[in-house]
C-alpha cells in the first residue's frame, strides 16, 4: 500500500507572508502596488496546492520545490508573463504574406507615421480647417479613393464584410438581390455571402450552376422584388476547367435596362495591374469602376496593404443613401484607422513608391535576386553563430500569398532551413513562438523554414539574436571542452 504523501507536502507550503519576506521579491514590492505582488504569491501558491493535490498518490515530490525562494523565484516569472502585452509584433517566417492571423498587412512607415501623430494629438477628425464648419470624417479620404478608383464618391467602414452589410442594407432590405452560385464565398469562418445577406435583410437569390453562370440566367430571375444585382470576387478560391461567369461588364448592361444598381464585392482591392510584375492578374478597382458597376467594395488590410477598412466606392446617389443609413455609425472608423489609410492611398498616387514603400507589394514583387542575396548573408550570418547547434541551409520552396487572396498563386521563394537532430521540431517551433520577439515559423519535414519573403529587411539583425538565444549560444571548439553535445 502506497503511502499518500500529500497532506505532507501542503503542510511544508509556505504562507503568503513568508514568501513576500523573501529578498528576491523586494524589487517588485517597491515597484508595484503591494497589492499586485500579494496577488501573484496567492496564484503561485494555489497553483502548487493543486499540483500537490493532483499527484499521484505515491508521487515523491520534491520537497525543495516548495520552498519560499523557489516559490519567489516562481512569482517573478509570473510577474513578468503578467506584464508583458499580449498583442505583440511577431517575426512573420511563414512565408504566408497576407495571414489573417498574423494581423495580415504590416502597414508602410507613412501610415505608421501618420498612425502616431494623430493619435497623440487633437486633430481636425470632423471640422473643415477651410470654412470652420462641420466636415464628415470620411472626406479625408473620398477624394483620394475618387481619383485612384474614378469612382464618384466614396465611403469607408470598418472592414469589407461591413461594406458589403452596409451596401446590402441601404440597397437592397426586405428586397432580392441575383448572385451567381458559383460566387457564394466563405471568407474565414465568420463571413459568408448567404449569411451576410439574410443579416442585412436582403434575400438571397441564386442563379446558375456551380460552374457555370450565364447573362440569361440573372435575366431570368430578375422580377419587381428585385432590388440589386450582386458580383463576388471570388478572391480565395478558383473554379477551374468547364466554366462560365458573366464579365461586370454585361452585369452592369442587364442592371441598367432593368433600372436597379449593379454592386461587386472585390475582396482584394488591388490598385496596380499586378500582371506586369510577373503575379496572376487580379481584377483591379479601377476596371470595375470603369465597366459602369455602381458599388464596388474592398478590403483595406488586403493586397492593398493598408490598416484594416472597408472601402466602398461608386455612384454618389447610391454612396449617398448609406450615408444616411444610421448602420453607418455602428461601422464607423476611428481617427487612427484614416489616417493610416490617407497616408497609405497617398503612396499609390505614385506607383514606383507605392511599390517600394508599402510592405505587402513588395514582399510580393520581391525579386529572385534579392531573396538570394538574402538567403546568402542570412546563412552565412547563421552558420556562424549557430555552429555546432543546428545544421543551416537554404532551401527553395514556393510562398502563398494569404488571406484569401490569389488562392492559386504561389511565389517561387528561399527559406533559411535550420535543422538540429537533438532536439524535436515541433518544440524548437513553439520555443521560438514564445520567444522575445516570437517568431512564427514552418516546420516541414523535421526541418524548420524560415521564409524571407516575409520576413522585413529590417528584422534581419532581431531575427539572428532570437535564434541565438532560443537555440544557445554558438559550441566553441577550443580544447575540446564543449565540443561534447
Ligand atoms: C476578404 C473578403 C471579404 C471580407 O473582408 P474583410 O475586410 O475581411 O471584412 C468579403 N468579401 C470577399 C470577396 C473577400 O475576399
Amino acid at each position: 500500500m502506497p503511502k499518500d504523501y500529500r497532506q505532507q507536502y501542503l503542510r511544508l507550503l509556505p504562507s503568503v507572508e513568508r514568501v513576500l519576506q523573501e529578498s528576491i521579491l523586494q524589487d517588485s514590492l517597491e515597484e508595484l502596488p503591494r497589492s499586485v505582488v500579494v496577488e501573484a504569491v496567492r496564484e503561485v501558491i494555489a497553483r502548487k496546492r493543486g499540483q500537490i493535490k493532483n499527484a499521484a498518490v505515491n508521487e515523491a515530490l520534491r520537497e525543495t520545490e516548495l520552498t519560499a525562494v523557489r516559490l519567489a523565484g516562481e512569482v517573478l516569472l509570473y510577474l513578468e508573463e503578467q506584464s508583458t502585452r499580449s498583442l505583440q509584433p511577431v517575426l512573420n517566417a511563414t512565408g504566408v504574406i497576407l495571414h489573417t492571423n498574423l494581423g495580415r498587412s504590416p502597414m508602410a512607415a507613412a501610415a505608421v507615421q501618420a498612425v502616431k501623430e494623430i493619435g497623440e494629438s487633437f486633430s481636425n477628425l470632423e471640422l473643415s480647417l477651410k470654412t470652420g464648419k462641420r466636415f464628415t470624417r470620411y472626406e479625408h479620404v473620398e477624394a483620394l479613393i475618387c481619383r485612384l478608383t474614378g469612382a464618384e464618391a466614396a465611403l469607408v467602414v470598418n472592414n469589407n464584410a461591413g461594406a458589403v452589410f452596409l451596401a446590402l442594407n441601404t440597397l437592397a432590405a426586405g428586397r432580392e438581390v441575383i448572385v451567381s452560385r458559383g460566387e457564394l464565398v466563405e471568407v474565414g469562418g465568420a463571413f459568408r455571402i448567404p449569411e451576410v445577406m439574410s443579416g442585412s435583410g436582403a434575400k438571397l437569390v441564386e442563379v446558375g450552376a456551380t460552374n457555370k453562370c450565364y447573362l440569361r440566367d440573372y435575366r431570368r430571375a430578375v422580377n419587381e422584388h428585385t432590388a440589386l444585382l450582386l458580383k463576388v470576387h471570388t478572391s480565395n478560391y478558383k473554379i477551374l476547367g468547364f466554366t462560365a461567369v458573366v464579365p461586370p461588364r454585361s452585369l452592369v448592361k442587364l442592371a441598367a435596362e432593368q433600372q436597379i444598381p449593379c454592386m461587386e464585392d472585390l475582396g482584394s482591392g488591388v490598385l496596380i495591374d499586378l500582371a506586369r510584375y510577373g503575379l496572376p492578374r487580379e481584377p483591379m478597382v479601377q476596371e470595375s469602376v470603369k465597366a459602369g458597376v455602381d458599388v464596388v467594395t474592398f478590403s483595406g488590410d488586403k493586397l492593398l496593404g493598408g490598416p484594416q477598412a472597408g472601402i466602398i466606392a461608386g455612384k454618389r446617389k447610391y454612396l449617398e443613401k448609406m450615408r444616411e443609413n444610421q448602420l453607418l455609425r455602428a461601422l464607423r472608423v476611428d481617427k487612427l484607422t484614416l489616417a493610416a489609410l490617407e497616408a497609405t492611398l497617398r503612396l499609390y498616387l505614385d506607383e514606383k513608391k507605392a511599390l517600394q514603400e508599402i510592405p505587402v507589394l513588395r514582399m510580393l514583387t520581391l525579386s529572385p535576386e534579392e531573396l538570394n542575396r538574402r538567403a546568402e548573408s542570412l546563412s552565412g550570418l547563421l552558420k556562424q553563430k549557430l555552429a555546432g547547434r543546428c545544421k543551416v541551409s537554404i532551401t527553395r520552396e514556393k510562398a502563398r500569398v494569404g488571406g484569401g487572396s490569389l488562392p492559386l498563386a504561389l511565389l517561387p521563394s528561399m527559406q533559411i532551413c535550420l535543422e538540429a537532430p537533438q532536439e524535436n521540431t515541433g518544440l524548437l517551433a513553439a520555443k521560438l513562438r514564445r520567444a522575445d520577439p516570437p517568431v512564427i515559423v514552418r516546420v516541414h519535414k523535421n526541418r524548420l523554414l524560415l521564409d524571407l519573403r516575409t520576413l522585413l529587411l529590417e528584422e534581419d539583425e532581431l531575427l539572428v539574436q532570437t535564434l541565438e538565444q532560443v537555440l544557445g549560444p554558438a559550441k566553441t571548439f577550443q580544447g575540446g571542452a564543449g565540443a561534447k553535445s
